[in-house]
Parts: C-alpha cells; sequence; structure tokens
C-alpha cells in the first residue's frame, strides 16, 4: 500500500519543515502499514530530505522534464530528482496535462526518464466529467494507458494513479461501483501488456478521513495520492495510521 501527498504549489522552507515535522511526530513511533511518500515543490527537497532521514517517510518529486539535459530554462530533470534523494516521481498530473498542455506524448518521455534515472513515476490518468457524461471514461483512460506508458513497466518500476479530474479538489468522489469498474479494467489492461498483475493502482481525488474506508473497499485499490488533505499533518497521518 502506498500513499503519496502532493503538497502541489505550497509551502515555502519554513511551512515545508514544519508540516514534514508534524508528519514525522505523528508517524514515527506508530505501526504505519504503508509506505508514505511526500511530494514537496522543487525548492523543499533538499531541505527536507535531510530532515525525513532517519524517518519512515520518503521522497518523491511532483513533476521532471521530458528532456535529459540542455538547454531547457527552468526545467528540472529525472537525474536531479534521482540525485536529491527521490524515489517517485510524479508525471502526467491532470492539473500539468490541463494548464501546461501536456500530452500523452511527453508524458511518455518524462515516465521514461524516470525509469531510466531509477526513479518510479506515478503516471496520472483520469478522465473529465464531459468524458463520464457522455459515457467514454473507460475508453478515454485506456488511451491515456496505451500512449503515456513506457514499454517496460512492473511493479518494481511503475506506478499508476487513477484520479478523476471532476473529483479532484472538489469534494466529490465516484461511486465504489465506478471505482470498481475503473480499476478492474485498469488491472485486466495492466496484465495484458505487462503480465504483472501487481501494478500498484492509486486512487485520488478528494480522498479524505471520512471517505476513506469506502474507496478502499475496492480490493484493487493499490494506494492514495491526495492533494489537500496532505497539507493537513494530522488528518493525512491519520490516513496512514488507520490503513
Ligand atoms: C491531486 O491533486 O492529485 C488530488 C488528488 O487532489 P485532492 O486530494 O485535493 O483532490
Amino acid at each position: 500500500m502506498l500513499i503519496a501527498g502532493n503538497w502541489k504549489l505550497n509551502c515555502n522552507i519554513n511551512e515545508a519543515t514544519k508540516l514534514v515535522k508534524n508528519l514525522i511526530a505523528n508517524i514515527d513511533n506508530k505501526k504505519v502499514n504503508c509506505e508514505v511518500v511526500i511530494f514537496p515543490p522543487y525548492t523543499v527537497l533538499f531541505e527536507i530530505k535531510k530532515i525525513i532521514q532517519k524517518s519512515n517517510i520518503i521522497l518523491g518529486a511532483q513533476d521532471c522534464s521530458s528532456e535529459i539535459k540542455g538547454a531547457y530554462t527552468g526545467d528540472v530533470s529525472a537525474e536531479m530528482i534521482s540525485d536529491v534523494g527521490c524515489k517517485y516521481v510524479i508525471v502526467g498530473h491532470s492539473e500539468r496535462r490541463l494548464y501546461r498542455a501536456e500530452d500523452n506524448e511527453i508524458i511518455l518521455k518524462k515516465a521514461t526518464n524516470a525509469q531510466k534515472y531509477n526513479l518510479i513515476p506515478i503516471v496520472c490518468v483520469g478522465e473529465k466529467a464531459v468524458d463520464r457524461d457522455k459515457g467514454i471514461a473507460i475508453e478515454v483512460i485506456k488511451k491515456q494507458l496505451e500512449h503515456s506508458l513506457p514499454l517496460n513497466c512492473s511493479k518494481k518500476n511503475c506506478v499508476i494513479a487513477y484520479e478523476p479530474v471532476w473529483a479532484i479538489g472538489t469534494g466529490v468522489i465516484p461511486s465504489i461501483e465506478a471505482i470498481k469498474e475503473m480499476f478492474s479494467m485498469i488491472k485486466e489492461w495492466l496484465y495484458e501488456k505487462y503480465k504483472d498483475r501487481n501494478i500498484k493502482i492509486l486512487y485520488g481525488g478528494s480522498v479524505n478521513n471520512d471517505n476513506v474506508k469506502e474507496i478502499f473497499s475496492c480490493k484493487d485499490v493499490g494506494g492514495l495520492l491526495i492533494g489537500g488533505v496532505s497539507l493537513k499533518a494530522d488528518e493525512f497521518s491519520k490516513i496512514c495510521i488507520n490503513i
């Protein structure tokens, strides 16, 4: 089980330090049955790595460049992210697909770079509300999987996050039947393509302490990608401890 906390565009050094120290205080002496990974902004990764060194919290980055190195001002490469001590990197988050016009081709390059530098990409897929209304959610996700996942994926080098775009930050989650249907399709699709039934699939979108039990009633859910609540040390810790 993997619980991932995506801090997005939040936290200066002071705020990030406080948040991670609270997290450590809450979960470090508890029996936690999951891998807890936090995804702070780039500017604090180095500082946070030092603080979590002796804890069981793992570090990830929110994105990486589709390029390896060179004249790409503002980019941060997979190699740099690996060098600072990250184990995971999120690629293809819907906010990047939407606001930064990232398509499957770019996401595939990012995920491939991540694997090349021994990072585990968390490749996000998710349909928009309009796709679900049209009854094409499953087709949309299949297409995203087909075009944004690297050639070689296994439970060791890839994680998928299913995040319906309309559920992110809205307080609304899909029905449990809809989650089950989507997860079972993704699981089967991954098996057909990679012959691996154990590639983790995370659910993301408005997860909180009240709905987490219901989400986990779907047996194929291998963890969570949490946005808003990952900035609240107490609630995020409770989710990690209660799994
Ligand atoms: C996310 O941004 O990946 C996310 C799931 O956000 P939230 O938990 O706030 O819906």
